[in-house]
């Protein structure tokens, strides 16, 4: 199994809840969450306020989840990657990684 080596995946409802969380934290309401198999990209949102995030995202470390959760939030905000979207980056996931690469909209590897 090739999963062995990955976490167990989280349900989705709490996943969701996660999602909340952050949509509360950086001020956005998004219309409404989808967790779905998506091939070439952690998440997405469209102009209208609705963001998917991929299904494998929830075997993903928790740390990775918040990057990408926030990341995607922030477009609700903010819709492309300039500097205003990095500096909210750096201000709500302070670990300095944020601005390393932008690992939300492409996915690495595939
Ligand atoms: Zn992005």
């Amino acid at each position: 199994m090739t999963t062995a080596l990955r976490a167990k995946p989280v349900p989705t409802p709490l996943f969701k809840r996660r999602v909340d969380r952050w949509a509360t934290k950086i001020g956005v309401q998004p219309k409404r969450v989808y967790v779905q198999a998506m091939r070439n990209k952690w998440a997405s949102c469209s102009t209208a306020g609705r963001v998917y995030f991929s299904a494998d995202l929830l075997s993903e470390p928790a740390s990775f989840q918040d990057r990408v959760i926030a990341h995607e939030l922030l477009h609700l905000l903010i819709p492309n990657h300039g500097a205003l979207f990095k500096s909210f980056m750096n201000a709500y996931l302070p670990q300095g990684r944020a601005q390393r690469r932008d690992l939300a909209c492409s996915r690495p590897g595939k």
